[in-house]
C-alpha cells in the first residue's frame, strides 16, 4: 500500500510522527493508501515556505508565471489515464468522467494562465490639479485552498491557478476522503520549474490541519469548497484575523419544468444531472417542480431514463453511468431523507434501495413523486441519485417554492417560451440559472452561490479578482 508524504517547500517530507490516515476505495472498501495526519508545526512550516517564496513569484512578470502554469497543464495532459485511475479508485466516479476532470483541470490552468497579460488597473480622474490616481491590483500573499472530495482534482486547479497567476503562493489541504490525486498532482508539479514554496500540500483532518490553516495570521485568504457547516466554522476561525474568505458551499438546485417545456430534453438533462458522479454534485438538480398538465408525461419519461442508469464498480466497467456513494455517512443520509419522505406521503416510483455491490455503498437510481415543499427531501441536500418531484399549478407557485430555500447556488428552467423562461430567470434568486440544459458551469462564467451557498465565487474574470487586492496611489506632481 502506498504511503504519501506532504509536499512542502519543493520537497516531499513525511509529517506524520507516525500518525496516518488510511484511504479506502469506496467501490470495494479496500484500503489503498495512507497519508499523514500532519503535525501542526509542519502546517506552520508549509505556510512559512509559501510566505518566503511568494514575493519573488509576485515580482515575476505575469507572463512568466503564466509560462509555468502552461508547463504544468501540459504535463498533466501527459498523464490523463493514470491520474483518472487514481481519482476513480479513491472517489468512485466513472473513469470517463475522471478523464474529463483531468482534461478540464489542465484546460482550466491554461485558461487562468491566459489572464496574466489581462489583469488591468485603473487611472482615475482626480479632483486636484496635477494629480494622478492609479489603482493597482496586487496579490494577497498566502492562500489556503481547502478541498472537498467530489471533484477533488479539478478543485485544486480552481484554487491554485487563479492564486498563482495573480502572484500568490498556496497551501493546499485535500479532503481526507480523496487525497491521493492531490499528492499525484504535486508529483507532477515537482517536475516543473515552479519555484519551491509556491505550492505546498499538507494532508489531514479538517478539525486539526484544516483548522490550523484557517487560524493562521500568515494566511491572507482562505478559498474553501465544501459543506455549509464547515464553511460556517471556517468563517468563525477566519474572523479572529479578519482573513478573507471565499466559500463555495452546498446547493439544493430547483429545476422548473413548465407546460411549455420540451419534456424529452428536460428528462434527459435532469437524469444526467442526477446520476453524474452518483448525484454528488453541488450544482445539480436536487428538486423538480413540474406543471400539473405535463407532470404525468414528464414523470414517466424521467422514470424510464433513471431506470436505464447503470451503476457498479467503476474500475471494472467503463460503460457504467455511476459508481458508489463516497462513504457510509453519504449513503445513510440518502436513506434517511427517502424514508422520511415516504412516511410523509411521498411515493417511490423506481429504485429506493441499496444497490448490489460488495464492499461499496451503492444506491439505486430513484424517482420520488408526490413530494411537498415541507418534506426534508425537498429542503436538504440529498447528494445522491435520487430525484424528488413536486407538482405545481401556477408559475408563481413554482417561483415561490424554488426560492424557499436557505441555499442559492444554481437553478434551472425548462420552457420553450422565451418570455416565460426569462420571466422565471428574473424571479429566481440563485447565483446561476440554466435554461433548457443540464446543470454545469463554464470556466469563463462565474460560479457563486447566494445565501448559505457561499461568499464570493470562482471562474472567469470575476473569480480571478477574488485572489487580488487593490492599492490606490495618489501622485501629486509639483
Ligand atoms: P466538508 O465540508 O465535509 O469538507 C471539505 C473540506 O473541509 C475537507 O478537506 C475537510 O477536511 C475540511 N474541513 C472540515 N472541517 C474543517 C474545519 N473546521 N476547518 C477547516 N477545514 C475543515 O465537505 P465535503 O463533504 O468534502 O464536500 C461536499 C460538500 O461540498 C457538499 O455540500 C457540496 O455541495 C459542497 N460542494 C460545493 C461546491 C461548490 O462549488 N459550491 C463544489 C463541490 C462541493
Amino acid at each position: 500500500m502506498i504511503h504519501y508524504s506532504n509536499y512542502i517547500d519543493g520537497a516531499f517530507v513525511d509529517g506524520a510522527n507516525g500518525e496516518k490516515i488510511t484511504v479506502t476505495n469506496p467501490a470495494t472498501g479496500e484500503e489503498i493508501s495512507t497519508i499523514p495526519e500532519t503535525q501542526l508545526d509542519q502546517v506552520e512550516a508549509a505556510i512559512a515556505a509559501a510566505e518566503r517564496a511568494q514575493p519573488a513569484w509576485a515580482a515575476l512578470p505575469a507572463v512568466a508565471r503564466a509560462k509555468h502554469l502552461h508547463e504544468l497543464a501540459d504535463k498533466l495532459r501527459e498523464k490523463v489515464d493514470p491520474l483518472a485511475r487514481v481519482i476513480t479508485e479513491e472517489q468512485g466516479k466513472t473513469l470517463p468522467l475522471a478523464r474529463v476532470e483531468v482534461n478540464f483541470t489542465a484546460d482550466y490552468i491554461d485558461y487562468m494562465a491566459e489572464w496574466g497579460r489581462r489583469i488591468e488597473g485603473d487611472v482615475i480622474e482626480s479632483d486636484r490639479p496635477k494629480e494622478n490616481i492609479f489603482l493597482f491590483h496586487k496579490p494577497i500573499g498566502v492562500v489556503a485552498g481547502i478541498l472537498p472530495w467530489n471533484f477533488p482534482f479539478f478543485l485544486i486547479a480552481r484554487k491554485l491557478a487563479p492564486a498563482l497567476i495573480c502572484g500568490n503562493a498556496i497551501v493546499l489541504k485535500p479532503s481526507e476522503e480523496t487525497p491521493n490525486n492531490a499528492f499525484e498532482f504535486c508529483k507532477i508539479l515537482s517536475e516543473t520549474d515552479i519555484p519551491a514554496g509556491i505550492v505546498n500540500l499538507v494532508s489531514g483532518y479538517g478539525a486539526s490541519v484544516g483548522r490550523a490553516l484557517t487560524e493562521s495570521p500568515k494566511v491572507g485568504m482562505i478559498s474553501f469548497t465544501g459543506s455549509v457547516e464547515t464553511g460556517s466554522r471556517i468563517m468563525a476561525a477566519a474572523a479572529e484575523n479578519i482573513t478573507r474568505v471565499n466559500l463555495e458551499l452546498g446547493g439544493k438546485a430547483p429545476a422548473i419544468v413548465t407546460a411549455n417545456a420540451d419534456l424529452d430534453l428536460a428528462a434527459t438533462a435532469i437524469q444526467a444531472s442526477r446520476v453524474i458522479n452518483s448525484g454528488q454534485v453541488c450544482n445539480c438538480a436536487e428538486r423538480i417542480y413540474v406543471q400539473r398538465s405535463v407532470a404525468a408525461e414528464f414523470t414517466e419519461k424521467l422514470v424510464e431514463k433513471m431506470k436505464a442508469a447503470r451503476f457498479g464498480n467503476p474500475l471494472e466497467d467503463e460503460t457504467l453511468d455511476y459508481g458508489p456513494m463516497i462513504n457510509q455517512a453519504g449513503y445513510e443520509k440518502i436513506v434517511r431523507l427517502l424514508e422520511s419522505s415516504v412516511s410523509d406521503g411521498a411515493k417511490v416510483l423506481c429504485g429506493g434501495q441499496r444497490g448490489e455491490g460488495e464492499g461499496g455503498y451503492y444506491f439505486e437510481p430513484t424517482v420520488v413523486a408526490e413530494c411537498t415543499q415541507e418534506m426534508d427531501i425537498v429542503k436538504e441536500e440529498i447528494f445522491g441519485p435520487v430525484v424528488p418531484i413536486v407538482v405545481f399549478d401556477e408559475i408563481d407557485d413554482a417561483i415561490a417554492m424554488a426560492n424557499d430555500t436557505e441555499y442559492g447556488l444554481t437553478s434551472s428552467v425548462f420552457s420553450n417560451d422565451i418570455n416565460e423562461a426569462m420571466n422565471l430567470v428574473e424571479a429566481l434568486n440563485f447565483g446561476e440559472t440554466y435554461i433548457n440544459r443540464e446543470h454545469f458551469e463554464a470556466m469563463q462564467g462565474y460560479h457563486a452561490g447566494w445565501r448559505k451557498s457561499g461568499i464570493g465565487g470562482a471562474d472567469g474574470k470575476h473569480g480571478l479578482h477574488e485572489f487580488l487586492q487593490t492599492q490606490v496611489v495618489y501622485l501629486q506632481r509639483s
